[in-house]
Formats: C-alpha cells, sequence, structure tokens
C-alpha cells in the first residue's frame, strides 16, 4: 500500500477531506444497504429535523498503524454500543453494531493510504454520526435518518512536547440531572461553545464542569473525562450518571487495576478535595491522557505537585502503558484491538 506523502508528525485536528466515506439512509422503518460515496456533500430539506431540533448524535475514534504495521481499531464495539444508547435517547433508529463496525472497516480500508505510519504520532479520526434528514415542523422525532462515516487524519496531540493544562472551575452548567450528558449528542456540544470560547479568552484551556444540582462534585470537561492520582498512587474517578462514558477513561481503569495493580475509586469527588491530589489528568480519544497542571476555583488556585513541566508519574505509566497497548508492543485484553489490514 502506497501512503500518501504528507509530513505527519506536523498535522493539527483540522478536517482534512479524504476520497471515500460510508452513507447509509433510514427510511420506512428501514436501513438501506449502504455503502462507499465520493460525495462529500449532504444535500436535505431545508426543515431537516437536525436543522431544526438538532436531532443528532456522533461519535470518534481512531485507526492507526501499530508497531508491527497493522493498521487497528481501538475498541470499536464501545463506540457502535455507546451510539446506540445516544439513538435510543434522542428517539433515533440505532444503527446496528455489526453494520457500525463494517462501515469503520470499509471506510478505513478504502482510505487506508490516509493512515499515517507508526511512529509519526499521527493517527487517522474516524467520525461516525447520524441526524433526522426528512422535513419536521412540529417538534417530534424525524421519521427519516441518515448514518454517515468519515475520516480525517490528524496529527499528534502532543506536538513539541507534553504541556501540562490550565482548567477552571465553571460557572455554568453542562449537563442536567436526569438530562442528556451522558450521551453523545451534538446539543451538549453547542452548549458548552459559549463557555469554551470565553474560558480561552480568560487564559485558560479547558472548563471542568461540577454537578449541577449541588455544583459540589467535579463532573467533566466539555469533551474528556478526568481522572485524579491520590498521594499513595491510587487511581480515583469521579462516577455521575451526568457524565458522558469515555471509552478511554473505562480502558485506563481496567490498565490501572490489571496492569499496573493500582487501587481504583470511581466515586463521587468533591470539589474541596480536589487539592489533595498528586496529579491530575484529562481523558477521551483525541490525546489519551492530558496532564492537568493547575486548576483556578474562583481565585483557589490548586497547582499538582507534577507541575507545570511534565505528565505526572503515575499518569506518565498509565499513558505509556495504554498507548502499549494500542500499538500492540504489549499483549491486550481480548477484544480491544479491532484488526482492518
Ligand atoms: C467523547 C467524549 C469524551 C471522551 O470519550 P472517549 O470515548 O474516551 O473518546 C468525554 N467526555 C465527553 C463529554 C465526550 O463527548
Amino acid at each position: 500500500m502506497e501512503r500518501n506523502n504528507i509530513d505527519w508528525s506536523n498535522l493539527g485536528f483540522g478536517y482534512i477531506q479524504t476520497e471515500l466515506r460510508y452513507v447509509s439512509n433510514y427510511k420506512d422503518g428501514q436501513w438501506d444497504q449502504g455503502g462507499l460515496t465520493k460525495d462529500a456533500t449532504v444535500t436535505m430539506n431545508e426543515c431537516a429535523g437536525v436543522l431544526q431540533y438538532a436531532q443528532t448524535c456522533f461519535e470518534g475514534l481512531k485507526a492507526y498503524t501499530t508497531a508491527d504495521g497493522r493498521i487497528v481499531c481501538f475498541r470499536p464495539d464501545l463506540n457502535a454500543a455507546r451510539m446506540i444508547d445516544s439513538c435510543l435517547q434522542l428517539k433515533m433508529p440505532p444503527f446496528p453494531e455489526e453494520r457500525f463496525l463494517d462501515a469503520v472497516r470499509q471506510t478505513v480500508k478504502a482510505n487506508a493510504h490516509w493512515v499515517p505510519p507508526y511512529g509519526s504520532g499521527a493517527s487517522l479520526y474516524i467520525r461516525p454520526y447520524m441526524f433526522g434528514s426528512n422535513p419536521v415542523i412540529g417538534v417530534k422525532p424525524a421519521t427519516e435518518y441518515q448514518f454517515r462515516l468519515f475520516v480525517t487524519p490528524v496529527g499528534p496531540y502532543f506536538k513539541g512536547g507534553v504541556k501540562p493544562l490550565t482548567v477552571r472551575i465553571s460557572d455554568l452548567d453542562r449537563a442536567a440531572p436526569r438530562g442528556t450528558g451522558h450521551i453523545k449528542a451534538g446539543l451538549n456540544y453547542a452548549m458548552s461553545l459559549y463557555n469554551i470560547v470565553d474560558a480561552h479568552e480568560q487564559g485558560y484551556d479547558e472548563n471542568i464542569y461540577v454537578d449541577s444540582a449541588t455544583r459540589t462534585y467535579i463532573e467533566e470537561t466539555g469533551g474528556a473525562n478526568i481522572i485524579f492520582i491520590t498521594k499513595d498512587g491510587k487511581l480515583v474517578t469521579p462516577k455521575s450518571d451526568t457524565i458522558l462514558p469515555s471509552i478511554t477513561r473505562r480502558s485506563i481503569v481496567q490498565v490501572a487495576k490489571d496492569y499496573l495493580g493500582m487501587e481504583v475509586e470511581e466515586r463521587p469527588v468533591a470539589l474541596s478535595e480536589i487539592d489533595q491530589f498528586a496529579e491530575c489528568g484529562l481523558c477521551g480519544t483525541a490525546a489519551v491522557i492530558s496532564p492537568v497542571g493547575k486548576i483556578v476555583d474562583h481565585g483557589r488556585e490548586i497547582i499538582f505537585p507534577s507541575g507545570m513541566n511534565d505528565m505526572g508519574p503515575v499518569t506518565k505509566k498509565l499513558y505509556d502503558t495504554l498507548r502499549d497497548i494500542q500499538m500492540g508492543k504489549i499483549t491486550s485484553p481480548d477484544g480491544w484491538i479491532m484488526e482492518i489490514l
């Protein structure tokens, strides 16, 4: 296979159009056969459900080249399952898991020359999504939907080295109790835009949201779950019904227990206790783990002992172990790696 001639290590995180994407349409109560298309444009009625009432959800995962040259994906079955949960909550027809995996395989294979080589730090980002496509003016679910999946190459997350983040405790809320915080819906991102732009203007990298009912417990950022490391080396991660169940976080928990023999606590984490932790990180598909150096809570500044120059030592061990599993350098738990080519 010929790869595209690209400076992979200097790619950023932006949309680069690739040749083929997967499309399937839902009509009259069923999904059509689906397939690849060259057409990167979506044409739909001006009154489409997604345009009027934001009936849409998405997923995000990556394909990459392992140390021994295979092209693989990391736990795509969990993305398929999570998308089904998102669909059910938004009254959209779930796209079956087997078909989701087939769409991933077909699209990555068809764009294999866009998968960055091992060692570049870059990867092929995969974006599955679904939206209501027929006209809806009264508030109700659409009856026609489109499932699409495209891929776009993205550069290494830590270009020019790791730089711990400075994050603030947000005054605005992300998710209501019994709301939609636990699903990957576009609407959760639309409502976060005001706050993330404001955070950047104020010099912060991210917003940490607290539980909106009591504003006393840590939840997550706009697009990543949070892990903490205690001074005696335990992994602590917030547990809440309004957090999006990150596949990276769930994998880190298992790696901590089964590979590193760490104790793990999944429990509510109070805002008042975060100055007791030794390390903090944000986890998601994009970076695996980005270290947090400083949390600012309205004048109260918490600078973690790991500091503003490096990933904390335990965070680093978790990061390296999960990366090694992904890259096929150490044996992965059963079913974590889906081989594509
Ligand atoms: C996608 C997402 C994450 C990260 O999930 P991964 O499966 O690890 O990529 C975390 N929080 C929110 C709100 C998200 O949308």
